[in-house]
């Protein structure tokens, strides 16, 4: 399997390059800035090189830039509506700069307006961005947990996004496992796994899914609560995730844990816990 894991770029952005490979990383997932902030830095052109030739010699493939949390494309407010777009359209171009294949979108959120104003505001925004920028690497939308307003919790939700897209090639799902738990797919049995894959099918696709977040959930099905835990520690479980891992629609699929980091080694048992699952 193809299995890395969310790494740090303090420092320079290449020893993120460095961290994936240590700890023994097929693939990886960067912010590619400050998550958490407007200002970016700039990208220099060596250090950039620097990444991609570290990346090479790795041999580390796919690598994927997360959105930073301030962006949501959903929001009812104009100014910052605006600021996510051209926060996002920079971002996509840091994230070709770095020559990465997939671009994690989380859907954004509506903030009591409503589903179809949201549904509808991240259409015409993700149009615009590509209308502008027509990326050459594909976006993918992540699925949700659906805290508060949060759009994206469920696969009706993303399909009716996916159908207002003008063009389809430049996106394609991400699956976190946690999120889907968490808003009410019982994946924790494979039973519950098969409804949910049927569901992503029929209403968009599953040869749209080209990335798992493979995280487990600390909280209870149907909670509607994002708290990540470790592979095999959460409600999800070890059972849960043998069937994940090895499902044909699934398991050849890169796998990216954003499983806690509260200790030294946490992402190194976590990386042995999900490989040991496949059969
Ligand atoms: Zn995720
Ligand atoms: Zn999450």
């Amino acid at each position: 399997m193809k299995v890395g894991v969310h790494v740090s770029i303090a420092g320079k952005i290449y020893e993120s390059v460095d961290r994936a490979k240590e700890l023994g990383c097929d693939t990886f997932q960067i912010f590619s800035r400050s998550p958490r902030s407007w200002q970016t830095k700039e990208l220099k052109k060596a250090e950039v090189e620097e990444f991609k030739k570290r990346r090479k010699e790795a041999k580390i493939a796919p690598v994927i830039v997360h959105i930073p949390y301030l962006i949501n494309l959903a929001s009812p407010v104009h100014s910052l509506y605006q600021r996510s777009i051209s926060a996002y359209i920079e971002d996509i171009k840091r994230a070709e700069i770095l020559g990465a294949n997939y671009f994690v979108t989380h859907i954004g959120n509506h903030k009591g307006r409503g589903e179809k104003y949201g549904i509808s505001r991240i259409v015409t925004a993700l149009n615009q961005i590509t209308a502008q920028i027509r990326p050459s690497l594909k976006i993918l939308l992540e699925n949700t947990a659906g805290a508060g307003t949060v759009l994206g919790y469920n696969f009706a939700q993303i399909a009716a996004i996916v159908k207002g897209i003008k063009e389809a090639k430049y996106f394609g799902l991400c699956l976190d496992t946690a999120h889907a738990y968490s808003a009410g797919y019982n994946i924790a049995n494979e039973h519950g796994l098969w409804e949910m894959l049927k569901e992503i099918d029929e209403l968009i696709g599953l040869n749209q899914l080209f990335l798992i977040h493979a995280n487990d959930s600390k909280t209870v099905l149907g909670s509607r609560i994002d708290r990540h835990e470790d592979i095999g520690k959460g409600k999800i479980g070890r059972e849960g995730f043998v069937f994940i891992v090895n499902h044909p629609a699934l398991r050849k699929l890169p796998f990216i844990l954003e499983t806690p980091k509260k200790r030294p080694g946490e992402d190194v048992d976590n990386l042995k816990a999900i490989r040991a699952l496949e059969k």
